[in-house]
């Protein structure tokens, strides 16, 4: 079992999972976990010889029952291949996984808040290639997500919707918009390459969202990777995370559906390291301006359609 302690000088809660010291790390091409249960083969987490996208309770949870949940989303059971090369339906298909997973563990007592996310390449630590995202419920809200409720406050309104007006009104850090979704760097990204994607109308959660935003949602974040893949040549880095409300019931909770892109890549072969002032100060200190990566990454999108 994980515990928790609350971290006083922080405000903020601290995780103990100390059996995740065992996990698998980086298996050879033979013995990856998420490949299917092929006849003769070795036994995976999947016992199936094929499937299409696959949900299973993590063996290593961060959290579990009654304080939380953790579990692995498998984008395809084919192990070579990343979220930006899955076809247009399985990416969408995706998207109503994401929705099924924050219904159905947003409903339970134990947790406050779904966060889907995927963590790619071994520079943010990945521990097994094979195409899969996580999902942590959380049996509290997370300090980044109180943040984005407190600015909802600042801003009198919801922060998403307000910060999205602003973008659309410079237009400098956007990097492309549909009808539904628009994608951007922010005007204050703490990332040289990061990006938010963003659904146009209000959704407080993915429940909000119709067939068409989903749609649309999953084409925007594959035209996002594979513009980040064709950015320097190379398969990148980043960590993804879904933003979207909390799932406490009785809360009057803000959110609006929005997912980060945090690439730790400055330069093709330079990382950003949370150091000094990002630690030990929590101001992130960036060598290139928004308005700069933008251009650079909307080029890359362009050479990747
Ligand atoms: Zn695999
Ligand atoms: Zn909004
Ligand atoms: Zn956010």
């Amino acid at each position: 079992m994980s515990a928790l302690r609350f971290n006083e000088l922080r405000g903020e809660e601290v995780v103990y999972a100390i059996h995740r010291q065992d996990r698998t790390f980086l298996p050879d091409r033979e013995h990856c976990p998420l490949d299917p249960t092929r006849p003769g083969g070795p036994q995976t987490e999947i016992p199936f010889p094929a499937f299409e996208i696959a949900v299973f309770d993590n063996r290593f949870p961060a959290f579990e029952p009654p304080g939380g949940a953790a579990e692995v989303i498998v984008y395809s059971d084919r192990h070579d291949g990343s979220f930006a090369t899955l076809s247009d339906a399985r990416a969408e298909a995706l998207m109503w996984v994401w929705r099924h997973r924050y219904e159905e563990l947003g409903a339970r007592d134990d947790v406050d808040y779904v966060m889907i996310f995927e963590n790619r390449g071994v520079e943010v630590g990945v521990t097994l290639h094979h195409p899969h995202g996580q999902v942590y419920g959380y049996p509290f809200v997370p300090p980044v997500l109180e943040r984005e409720l407190a600015a909802d406050e600042r801003l009198g309104g919801c922060a998403s919707c307000e910060l999205l007006r602003r973008e659309l009104h410079d237009r400098e850090r956007v990097l492309f918009e549909g009808d539904r979704v628009v994608a951007y760097v922010p005007f204050a990204s703490r990332w040289a390459y990061e990006a938010h994607v963003v659904l146009r109308e209000h959704r407080a959660s993915l429940l909000d969202c119709d067939g068409a935003d989903l749609r649309e949602l999953s084409a925007s974040l594959q035209t996002l990777v594979r513009g980040y893949d064709a950015l320097f040549d190379r398969p990148f880095p980043y960590v993804m995370v879904v933003h979207q409300a909390p799932t406490i019931g009785d809360r009057e909770s803000g959110g609006h559906v929005h997912v980060e892109f945090y690439p730790p890549l400055r330069t093709p072969d330079k990382l950003k390291f949370l150091a000094g002032s990002e630690q030990g100060a929590g101001t992130f200190i960036s060598d290139t301006l928004p308005e700069e990566t933008a251009v650079a990454l909307r080029e890359a999108i362009a050479r990747a359609a």
